[in-house]
């Protein structure tokens, strides 16, 4: 709460913001309209989560930011997501007549389908199917932020508190409706090593597949301002992500991505305006890693990841070293320790003393039930 305190208020200024491009042939969109933000995010959000707040938004307020940024789309789209930031199936963000409104919005554009970014826990089967009445086969996707398919790194490491169980739960209401789920996955989690953020990465998009998603994205993180994320690394308890990790996953995860599976996004900034320390690596070769990295998304031409695989920079060569490195603490003496550290740095932080040890205990004891 105390890192977010002075968050830039995006959506106080703004009532719409889009995204138009063509992927696998397709048109592809995206409007995330006006709202007060995440309600996650309203008692201290995930850790390396900035999509900043507004003010106080009314159903009918909601309703003509999509109108208008609907208005304002180049062309029809093959696909089109139309979500706030944050879940459009919570009833604190977004109320039921707005969605209901943006709905039959929708089913009166040239847009062929739609789709919705939602948290599991908002996932209902009531609701699908409201959803369902109004766009019938046109309501096509709905978008989870899964981040890890491991319920403790969740809770301790990225401050989800999301249970594996209702992810699952979740995507059986989405499958047993039709509806495709893309769940989205994290690399560049705190407190793991990269070999450890990689092993993780792919684990969890087996994990979702396996249970019945119809695409994983992998989105690397890139640091923003105002976030726990940027705190940690001003600590020195967290680095930003090297393209050279993204890769291995991309390479680990080839069967995958090949069957269509699992893309990869986000791994460049789209000039976004709070992002600070990007994913990325060193100054001599990040224009042609990125170049590389897009031409394969376009292709998913393996041929291509083989030559940022055999791509020599010294910066490759210093990020194997710290890759193959033997990390000498386990994760939960590293979480300890940066626990510790955050606590010091917050003067006024509530997590010091009795409740900081009690949450300690805690931590380690849900260690031992889920990681070993
Ligand atoms: S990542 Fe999603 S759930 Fe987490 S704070 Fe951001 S919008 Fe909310
Ligand atoms: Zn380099």
């Amino acid at each position: 709460m105390l890192i977010r305190r002075d968050a830039e208020r995006y959506w106080d200024m703004n009532k719409f913001s889009i995204r138009e491009w063509n992927e696998d042939g397709v048109r592809e969109g995206g409007i995330w309209f006006k709202t007060m933000g995440c309600s996650h995010e309203w008692s201290g959000g995930c850790v390396m989560c900035d999509y900043s707040f507004g003010s106080k938004t009314d159903s009918s307020g909601m309703i003509d930011c999509v109108e208008e940024a609907l208005e304002s789309m180049q062309e029809p789209c093959h696909n089109l997501i139309i979500t706030p930031s944050g879940s459009m199936l919570d009833e604190k963000e977004v109320p039921r007549d707005a969605l209901f409104g943006i709905l039959k919005l929708f089913a009166g554009s040239e847009h062929k389908f739609m789709g919705m970014e939602s948290r599991a826990d908002t996932i209902t089967q009531p609701i699908i199917r409201q959803c369902k009445e109004i766009l019938g086969g046109r309501f096509r996707r709905v978008y989870i932020g899964l981040e890890c398919s491991n319920t403790w790194i969740l809770k301790y490491c990225i401050n989800k508190n999301q249970d594996t169980k209702v992810v699952k739960h979740a995507f059986e209401i989405l499958k047993a409706e039709q509806v495709e789920i893309i769940a989205n996955i994290l690399l560049g989690i705190p407190f793991l090593t990269p070999k450890e953020n990689v092993e993780y990465a792919v684990a969890s998009a087996k994990w979702a597949i396996a249970n019945g998603c119809t695409k994983c994205c992998i989105f690397p993180v890139h640091i923003k301002k105002h976030t726990h994320l940027e705190r940690l690394a001003k600590l020195g308890i967290y680095t930003q992500t090297s393209l050279w990790t993204y890769i291995e996953v991309i390479r680990k995860l080839k069967e995958e991505i090949q069957a269509g599976k699992v893309t990869i996004d986000w791994f460049e900034t789209y000039e976004a305006y709070n992002i600070i320390y990007p994913a990325r690596t060193c100054d001599n070769c990040y224009v042609d890693v990125l170049s590389l990295l897009r031409k394969f998304t376009e292709t998913k031409d393996f041929e291509i990841l083989k030559n940022l695989e055999e791509y020599g920079c010294e910066c490759k060569k210093d990020w194997k070293d710290t890759y193959e490195k033997n990390e000498e603490y386990s994760l939960v003496d590293r979480v300890e320790k940066a626990y510790r550290r955050l606590a010091e740095d917050f003067a006024d932080s509530k997590w010091k003393g009795a409740r900081l040890e009690e949450l300690i205990i805690t931590m380690r004891m849900e260690y031992e039930e889920h990681l070993q």
